[in-house]
């Protein structure tokens, strides 16, 4: 089996390297068709239990990873063994070494206004390639998000990085799906507030 399934959730059993590897030949390919990443946490893989909409939302994902610790033990008890851990955090570090040397686009939207802008600080400085091709903070009214959308939309980022915690970066990501015009979409929970320091 390539899969292992936990709670009601198939993971295919996929390293870190491996992960980034997939997400980095669907932005090489540079299809239109948005790639939705969803690492799966404890709060989504709780949620996903009475909420079927969320659900969905994760099984429509073009990859979903093992956010957690406690789903890569479930998966050895079972016998189908999931070989890693693979959070947000780790791939947007990588996804951001890739971009460096493949001078990908990426739009930030989430996290405070400062946070935003010292990660911004912080990832221009560190991957000088990657191309910042927007960013916005995540505490935006409803009446903005159109606004938002249609800005993200004109930046037509290889990579959206949304950090607007789990699971409304996957709900809103997924409500956008077609109107965003990324190439790959990944919530990545407060990894903005790490890498701002
Ligand atoms: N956040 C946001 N808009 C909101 C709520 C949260 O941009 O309306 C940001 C918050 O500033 C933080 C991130 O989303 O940067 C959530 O991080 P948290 O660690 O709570 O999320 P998790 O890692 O649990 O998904």
């Amino acid at each position: 089996e390539n899969y292992a399934k936990i709670m009601g959730i198939h993971f295919p059993k996929l390293t870190l390297d491996r992960s980034v590897g997939i997400v980095s030949s669907i932005i090489e390919q540079k299809k239109t068709e948005l790639f939705h990443v969803v690492t799966v946490n404890p709060e989504i893989t709780m949620a996903c239990q009475t909420d079927s909409r969320l659900r969905s939302i994760v099984e429509e994902a073009g990859l979903i990873t093992a956010d957690g610790i406690g789903i890569v033990m479930v998966s050895r008890l079972k016998g189908s063994n999931l070989p890693e851990r693979v959070t947000g955090y780790d791939m947007l570090l990588r996804l951001l070494e890739a971009g460096n040397q493949k001078k990908w686009s990426f739009y930030f939207l989430g996290a405070d206004p400062v946070t935003s802008e010292k990660a911004y600080e912080a990832i221009s400085k560190t991957y000088p390639n990657v191309l910042i091709s927007g960013r916005h903070h995540g505490f935006f009214t409803q009446d903005e998000e159109a606004g938002l959308v249609e800005e993200i939309h004109a930046a037509k980022p290889d990579v959206l990085i949304v950090a607007l915690g789990a699971p409304y970066a996957e709900r809103w990501i997924h409500k956008y799906k077609l109107k965003l015009n990324a190439r790959i979409a990944i919530g990545v929970g407060g990894s903005l507030d790490v890498i701002a320091g």
